[in-house]
């Protein structure tokens, strides 16, 4: 399997803008590439298994600078293939080191994780990778940016707009022009919501929820891009209610749950209408 051309999907989702996606059948993660000529943006990096550096480099023709959204490992895998990388300062070891412990102590057995159930599927990889040594690079000199930075990339003009609740310093990236938000790992297919984690804030989660609605409903953008899904289109993103309502309803204790087991240990699954909200199980 080629390492670039076999290993990544990728489609246009909007002008000058690139939805790159790796891991189908596990866990499909998603980068996106918004070309502003002589400057792109990749915001998040995947799982750090291809060369996505150079997919990026054929869609674009400027320079690379690259956003993580937050420090979770499925978002970091390739940002050591690339040379300018910034994060939201909250996510960032106090040396500027991005690494997987930084927010969560045994985050970094969910690389391992990952790759025994790819190979228990049976499922390719590109040619020369070795399973046994994959892992998550720690990510030196890493720059800070802040929740309400405008960054501008070449031509295009990205607001961070913040939204914590997932994790602190969760960072999405409105594109005005293009009527696009990024909205990472804020909803997950499903829909569903990862408020499970050990720093997740479920009334962080819900003003950022909200703040969502308030650029919708003032025209911001019509299409949300996700971490792990296909972006939500117009009259699909009536989700962000659905989302609001039931983290309303799982904060003030009025949503029926069960306590599942996951890998982050037992876990509150509360299902309001078409939202499922994960909490961690006291
Ligand atoms: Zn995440």
């Amino acid at each position: 399997m080629n390492d670039t051309t076999d290993w990544f999907t990728i489609e246009r989702i909007a002008p000058e803008t690139h939805q790159i996606t790796e891991g189908q059948g596990v866990l499909p993660c998603n980068t996106f590439v918004v070309d502003g000529g002589d400057e792109a943006l990749l915001i998040d990096t995947g799982l750090g298994i291809g060369d996505l550096r150079s997919v990026v480099e054929d869609l674009v023709g400027g320079d690379v600078r690259v956003l993580l959204t937050h420090s979770h490992w499925d978002h970091l895998g390739a940002a050591t293939q690339f040379d300018d990388v910034v994060i939201n300062g909250r996510e960032r070891g106090p040396d500027g080191t991005v690494s997987l412990d930084v927010l969560e102590d045994d985050y970094d057995q969910r690389p391992r994780e990952f790759m025994a159930d790819w190979l228990e599927l049976g499922k390719p990889l590109p040619d020369g990778f070795d399973p046994d040594n994959y892992s998550i690079e720690p990510i030196p000199d890493v720059g800070a940016v802040d929740p309400g930075d405008t960054l501008t990339v070449g031509n295009r003009e990205l607001e961070l707009v913040p939204v914590p609740g997932h994790t602190p310093g969760l960072l999405a990236v409105l594109d005005r022009e293009t009527g696009v938000c990024h909205g990472s790992d804020v909803l997950e297919p499903g829909i569903e919501i990862f408020a499970h984690f050990e720093d997740s804030n479920l009334s962080a989660y819900r003003e950022s929820i909200d703040r969502l609605v308030s650029l919708r409903d003032e025209g911001a953008f019509d299409t949300l891009t996700i971490g792990h899904g296909d972006p939500i289109r117009d009259d699909d993103l009536s989700v962000l209610d659905h989302v609001s309502e039931a983290l309303t309803a799982v904060a003030n204790d009025e949503a029926s749950y069960e306590v599942i087991e996951t890998s982050w240990g037992p876990t509150r699954s509360a299902t309001v209408g078409d939202v499922t909200v994960l909490t961690p199980a006291e």
